[in-house]
């Protein structure tokens, strides 16, 4: 039995006054069903730490470098991650593989620095519009999976998100059958790969877009085991709607 995740991906938003939504959606979740992840920027993960303290709302990080320490001016270790509270990090998002030029085999590496170092793994995958108007889409997933998924990998430190490029901040959700068609392929590509048993183990989320008004549709979709938001978890009504959808899931 996979246990749901929602996770909020705040990006580059928030200073300290966005902790008052962090305080609102601990009081809009008290006791929550599903496993919660907040993860702001790095400046905010400790005083996040506190403000979730005895809830049951996790923090995160957004990137971790691959090295255990060193000389890397502005990277975090995902050691300090862990030092200041979080208890996952989400890796190979597309902006970070845009932005930074992340290739498959450096976020492989951060995956295996974080999962040695006791962190969960949220590795992103997703196709861009172009992609998946050439009929590519499962490729192209299935050769990011392959290249960025340690060897190491458990239904316990790996989570997948699948987020199409073109749904991300746009307001354009993908199909239910296209979310279905990427999330079983995953699933199988899965099982094939780490073995029946860690295969269903491991909890895929969708991400693009996701918002009160269309989670309860989203999370009804097989393999679907929560969502990875970003602008919906800004707001802690918004987010805090889109928990209750996936609480009646
Ligand atoms: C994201 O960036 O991971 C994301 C899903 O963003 P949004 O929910 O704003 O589309």
């Amino acid at each position: 039995m996979r246990r749901k995740l929602a996770a909020g991906n705040w990006k580059m938003n928030g200073t300290g006054a966005a902790l008052n939504e962090l305080e609102a959606l601990r009081t809009a979740c008290p006791a929550p069903s599903v496993d919660i992840l907040i993860c702001p920027p790095a400046t905010l993960l400790d005083r996040a730490t506190r403000v979730v303290a005895g809830s049951g709302i996790a923090i995160g990080g957004q990137d971790c470098h691959a090295a255990t320490s060193g000389a890397h001016t502005g990277d975090l270790s995902a050691d300090m991650l862990l030092d200041a509270g979080a208890s996952t990090v989400i890796l190979g998002h597309s902006e970070r593989r845009e932005d930074h030029a992340e290739q498959n085999e450096d976020i492989r590496a951060k995956a295996r620095a974080a999962m040695d170092a006791g962190l969960k793994a949220i590795i992103c995958v997703g196709e861009s519009l172009e992609q998946r108007e050439a009929a590519n889409t499962l490729d192209i997933i299935g050769g990011q999976m392959s290249g960025s998924i340690p060897d190491q990998s458990t239904g316990e430190n790996l989570i997948v998100a699948y987020e199409p490029i073109w749904a991300i901040g746009t307001g354009k959700v993908p199909t239910l059958d296209e979310i279905g068609e990427v999330h079983d392929f995953i699933r199988a590509r899965l099982e094939r790969r780490f073995g029946e048993g860690v295969g269903r183990s491991v909890r895929l989320l969708y991400g693009g877009s996701v918002k009160p008004g269309n989670a309860a549709d989203i999370f009804a979709v097989s393999n679907v085991d929560g969502a990875l938001v970003g602008g919906a978890s800004l707001k802690a009504a918004d987010f805090a709607g889109i928990i209750d959808a996936l609480q009646e899931a």
